[in-house]
Parts: structure tokens; C-alpha cells; sequence
């Protein structure tokens, strides 16, 4: 019954980063804090991102034939099992297990039954909005209908049940009773989601007891599969060419090269004996570094960096969340942006320059720049996350606060940048109409406590160019697998849309491949003329929801009302295709609605009578 369990590079931050809890193969896991992340990790190179979050540097553990779940040896991200309550589906037996009960390659099993059987992972599991996570105390369930002095006459911890009864339905069917002699207390799930008094371990499962919080925040039962177990937070950039890179490059160009050298490990592990100058003199000489730089260096490579004073509830300051879209938008809007490996970009047109006939001549009006992105490089890094909701607590990638770096992949892929043109938009945006609306976006975005974070992406102020380039970011991307066989969650957007930057583009790109396999042929989408025609063809769908017509006169809808005319029919992505948890979008904006006129909408007009004329040509 030997298995072998992987989880891929490129998800050690999405979706199985730091914090997350997930099933494979009938066995539940959380990746644990980059503390336990082993020595040998592979720096991804990201100067400008990591400079912007304050950062030493990024590392990707490296891809292994076995992650870490239950061989403390292996090479790749550490993940430990989780929730450590399991149960035998054939005798019921709930089962504790400790690390110590692991057996690489092998799941667990239940000590009782013969033939073996496997244990399976209890569903819920209980969690705080400070950030932490835990096992439900189900000795406590079992018990919690009798009054604390009988509770107290039960004195064993390890003999419970796990029962499903037929003659009930959903939760209610299950229940944990204990089977200690002359106890038998018991209670049903039925209302076990939800918030019961218990008290927060004031950690992750992967914290040591002295890393605990003194937590009083009210812990709340959820199944391990629920949305509000884990946000994580991301930041990610593209490599853009060096022009303007920041100054404080030099400092890790630096590090780098000590990092490098041939003394760093001597030194490392010299550190705080009687070598440890001799090797810092050579080291010192080789590189040019001081012994500042030696010694954060060195405490943050052995972890002996004194922790920054927690706060008492565990939680930490905000992560920094940088604006990085202007030197994106430079990069795709200059003339002829060398190229780098990582960066190849090549300015394109919809070839419609000879048409004179409608609705081209819409279309073309409406558009400024094509580029097409050949080569395209993202580091993703993952801040931390938050549990409960995505304004909680935030807890760090290293939950013990000590290192510098962050855990980061590198993913390559192809881009399709457009912007809109800036006269038309200009005009458009001036229309007493669209600012209503927006206006009135931009109020329930006022009063939504998602606002901070929408507002790292939109920039100071909500603009109505922001929501129609967002909503034709979502709209591309849905034609674009309807028409190419993408799946929506290989497409990603960036919009750039900061007024006070003078932006108006949108950058469509696939990012799901490693150096190897990038999933090619976004570019060939990109080409003339076929660019035109699959814009075209997205603006008249956009036209038409299936839930019209209460998608299209909707006043609020989606999360916090962030969404007017847009829902998962006509408008939506995956989670992970979209900068704003798929927010601020309205179809309206795009090809028009009752009181408000779209950008495009002369388009779909002008090709709906096209449309007709042909249909009135043709001979009968
Ligand atoms: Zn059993
Ligand atoms: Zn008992
Ligand atoms: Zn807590
Ligand atoms: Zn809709
Ligand atoms: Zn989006």
C-alpha cells in the first residue's frame, strides 16, 4: 500500500501555499511555515519585487519525487498531515495521530482492523480571524452536553467514535461518542459549524507550543474544504528590462555574491565558533561585503534573527502591497522595449488599417496599441495568508518572523497587451452617464471592507476606465477559451488602469508553464486579423447573459455588490485569473445598458446592422 505523493513547484504558492490545507489522495495536508523549509532551495531572481516587499530574497523549494508529507528528508516543500484526527470507516475508531506515527510512502491505517484499512481525515476542523488553525476538540464535543462536573468525571482523552446513523440525514447522521468505560457522552454534528466557545491554540498546526499566541478570538468549526479557511496573499511581477531599476539593487547584488561564494557555507557553519572570523576576513576580502550585511545575512541563514515583539493577539503588520503596474506600463508602451530573455514583446496591429466598412472602422477607432508578448516571465511570492475573511489578520509565509525571504515560483508564459484609445476613452469617460454609475460603484466599494485591497489594484480613486478595461479583460479571456480551447484558469489578466498614471491597457497572458512547457499559442490569437475578429465576436456575446435580463439591470451584485451587469454566466473567472477576486466588473460599461453608454457599444450596433444588411442582400 506504498504511495507516492507530489505536489508540483509551481503550486508551492498557489493554491498549496503556506497555510493551505488540501485533500490528495484521500489524505489531508497543510503546508507548513518556510522555517521548515529545507537548506537547499532554489533562489528565483526578482530584484524589482523584492525590493518593493522589503525582501532579501525569494526561494522555490526544489522540484522532488516526494514532498515532504510524512519523510522529514525529502527535498521539496515541507507538508505535514492535517487535521491529526482521522477515523476507520470500517470500525469507526477515531484515531489521533502524531508525526511520530508516520511511515514514509505508507498512509495510515487503522490499528484495529484486519484486513488493513485506511484512516480517513475528519472534515471539520476550527479556525480564528487571528490567522490560526487547529484540530476540533472532539473529546470536548463529545462531552459538551453534560454539565462541567460529570464532564470532569470522564477522564480518557482517546476512546472515541466516530458514528453515522442511517436513520438521519447530513450532518445530524454523524456524531462522536466517547467509549470510555461508564462515560458513553456523545453528540451530533448537526450544528457543529459555527462558533461554540472553544478555545484557539493560538497557532498553526506546524507551530511548536512556544510559538503559540494567547489568542482570544472566538474559533469557528468549518469543513477543511471551506473558502474562508485560507486567503492567501500574493504579490507577484513581471520581468521587465532593466532601464530604471531601483537603486537598492546594489544591496542584494551583493548578497548575492556572498551567497555565492565558496566561504558562504564554511562560514555558515563556523558561525559562532572559533573560525568564524577567519572565514568572515576571506569572505569580506572575496566580495566586498561588511559585516552588517555578514551578519543579517548570517541570522537570517540560521534562523537566529531575534523575532520583532509580536503583538498579543499573534497578528502582524499589514503585508506591503506595491504598486508595480508603472514600470509594467512603460515597458509595454515603449517604442521598441528591448528584449530579454525574459521579456520579448513586439508592437502588432488589428490589421484593419484599409478598412473603411462598419463595423470595422468601430473597432478600430476604439483600440490604441497591440502588443504581443512572445516571452513573458512572473515571479509569484506569497506574502502570507489570513483565515476567516480576506481582511483578518495577516500571518507571514515564516509564521516565526525571523527570515527575510519569501517563498516564490517563477512561471513563463505568452501576453496579448491592449490599450484603448486614449481620445475615444477620454470622451467616453467625460459622459455625465458613466460617471453616475461608476460613482455609484465607487460608493459600495466605500463601504466594503475589501477597499484597502481593491484600492492596491485600481489606484487612488475607482475610475470608470478601470471597470470597463477590467471587464474587457474578463470578456477577452472567455472568448479566448471559448475560441482556442484555453481553459479560463490557464488566462490571467493585469489591468493597468491608474488615472493618476496615465494608463489604459490590459495585459491577457498565460502563465502556467515552467521554463520547459509554456502553453503556447496566445501570441498566434494575437495575430492579425484574427485579433479583430475574436474582439468583435466578444463584443457582441458581451451583449447577451443567459440571466439577462436580471444580470443586465442588476444594481448590486457579487461580492459586497461589488459586480452591476456581470455574473457567472457572461462575466466571471476563476479566483485565480483575476486581481480583484472577480469585483468592479460591469458589462454595461462595455457594450452598453438601460441609462448608461458602453465604449463599445457603437460596435455591436454597427455590426448588428451589418448583419442585417447582408441578411437583406442575400437573394431568396
Ligand atoms: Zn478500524
Ligand atoms: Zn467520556
Ligand atoms: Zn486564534
Ligand atoms: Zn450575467
Ligand atoms: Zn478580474
Amino acid at each position: 500500500m506504498s504511495r507516492r505523493l507530489r505536489v508540483r513547484q509551481a503550486q508551492t504558492v498557489l493554491p498549496f501555499g503556506v497555510g493551505a490545507v488540501f485533500d490528495i489522495q484521500g489524505e489531508s495536508f497543510v503546508a507548513t511555515g518556510i522555517g521548515d523549509w529545507p537548506r537547499r532551495r532554489q533562489e528565483v531572481e526578482s530584484p524589482r519585487l523584492a525590493s518593493r516587499l522589503g525582501v532579501s530574497a525569494f526561494y522555490a523549494a526544489p522540484p522532488a519525487a516526494d514532498d515532504r508529507f510524512d519523510r522529514p528528508d525529502a527535498a521539496g516543500a515541507p507538508y505535514i498531515r492535517f487535521p491529526s484526527w482521522l477515523f476507520c470507516g470500517a470500525c469507526r475508531r477515531m484515531i489521533r495521530w502524531r508525526i511520530a506515527d508516520e511511515k514514509a510512502g505508507v498512509p495510515p491505517r487503522c490499528p484495529g482492523c484486519s484486513p488493513v484499512r485506511r484512516l480517513a481525515p475528519m472534515r471539520f476542523v476550527q479556525i480564528c480571524a487571528g490567522g490560526h488553525l487547529g484540530d476540533v476538540d472532539w473529546w470536548f464535543w463529545a462531552h459538551s452536553r453534560l454539565d462541567p462536573a460529570a464532564r470532569q468525571s470522564c477522564d480518557t482523552r482517546d476512546r472515541l467514535r466516530f458514528n453515522v446513523s442511517e436513520r438521519a440525514t447530513g450532518l445530524e447522521a454523524l456524531s462522536v461518542l466517547c467509549t470510555a468505560k461508564g462515560c458513553g457522552a456523545g453528540r451530533d454534528l448537526l450544528d457543529v459549524l459555527g462558533t461554540h466557545g472553544m478555545r484557539c491554540s493560538g497557532r498553526n498546526p506546524w507551530q511548536r507550543r512556544g510559538e503559540a499566541a494567547d489568542c482570544t478570538k472566538p474559533v469557528q468549526v468549518v469543513q477543511r474544504t471551506a473558502g474562508n479557511l485560507y486567503y492567501p496573499v500574493v504579490s507577484s511581477a513581471l520581468d521587465i528590462p532593466e532601464s530604471d531599476a531601483p537603486a537598492a539593487l546594489t544591496d542584494e547584488a551583493l548578497a548575492e555574491r556572498v551567497r555565492s561564494s565558496d566561504m558562504w557555507v564554511p562560514l555558515c557553519r563556523a558561525h559562532g565558533g572559533p573560525a568564524e572570523d577567519a572565514f568572515r576576513g576571506l569572505l569580506k576580502d572575496e566580495t566586498g561585503a561588511d559585516d552588517a550585511l555578514l551578519d543579517a545575512l548570517l541570522a537570517e541563514e540560521t534562523g537566529s534573527a531575534p523575532p520583532p515583539p509580536a503583538r498579543a493577539d499573534g497578528a502582524s503588520d499589514e503585508p506591503a502591497s506595491p504598486d508595480l503596474s508603472r514600470e509594467e506600463w512603460a515597458a509595454f508602451m515603449s517604442p521598441a522595449p528591448p528584449a530579454t530573455r525574459d521579456f520579448a514583446v513586439r508592437e502588432s496591429e488589428l490589421g484593419l488599417g484599409q478598412e473603411d466598412a462598419e463595423p470595422w472602422v468601430s473597432l478600430r477607432e476604439r483600440f490604441g496599441r497591440v502588443v504581443l508578448a512572445d516571452r513573458l516571465r512572473e515571479v509569484r511570492a506569497l506574502q502570507g495568508f489570513r483565515r476567516v475573511s480576506p481582511t483578518s489578520a495577516f500571518v507571514p509565509a515564516d509564521t516565526a518572523r525571523r527570515l527575510r525571504w519569501l517563498p516564490a515560483v517563477e512561471v513563463f508564459g505568452e501576453g496579448l497587451f491592449l490599450t484603448l484609445d486614449k481620445d475615444e476613452l477620454t470622451k467616453w469617460e467625460d459622459d455625465d452617464r458613466v460617471r453616475r454609475r461608476v460613482a455609484g460603484l465607487r460608493t459600495d466599494l466605500g463601504r466594503s471592507f475589501q477597499q484597502d485591497r481593491l484600492g492596491t489594484v485600481t489606484g487612488a480613486e475607482l475610475s470608470p476606465r478601470f471597470v470597463l478595461l477590467h471587464t474587457l479583460g474578463h470578456l477577452l479571456i472567455r472568448q479566448l477559451s471559448f475560441e482556442s480551447g484555453y481553459s479560463t484558469a490557464s488566462l490571467r489578466e493585469r489591468v493597468y488602469a491608474r488615472p493618476e498614471h496615465d494608463q489604459y491597457g490590459v495585459l491577457v497572458y498565460t502563465a502556467a508553464g515552467d521554463a520547459e512547457g509554456t502553453l503556447g499559442g496566445l501570441v498566434q490569437q494575437g495575430e492579425p486579423p484574427r485579433l479583430a475578429e475574436t474582439l468583435l465576436r466578444m463584443a457582441e456575446a458581451a451583449a447577451w447573459c443567459s440571466a439577462d435580463p436580471l444580470c443586465a439591470e442588476h444594481s448590486g451584485q457579487g461580492f459586497d455588490n461589488l459586480n452591476r451587469a456581470a455574473c457567472h454566466a457572461c462575466a466571471l473567472l476563476p479566483e485565480t485569473s483575476c486581481e480583484t477576486g472577480n469585483t468592479l466588473l460591469d458589462r454595461a460599461l462595455v457594450v452598453g445598458g438601460d441609462q448608461v453608454p458602453g465604449y463599445f457599444e457603437p460596435v455591436v450596433a454597427q455590426a448588428r446592422s451589418a448583419a442585417a444588411a447582408a441578411v437583406e442582400r442575400r437573394p431568396r
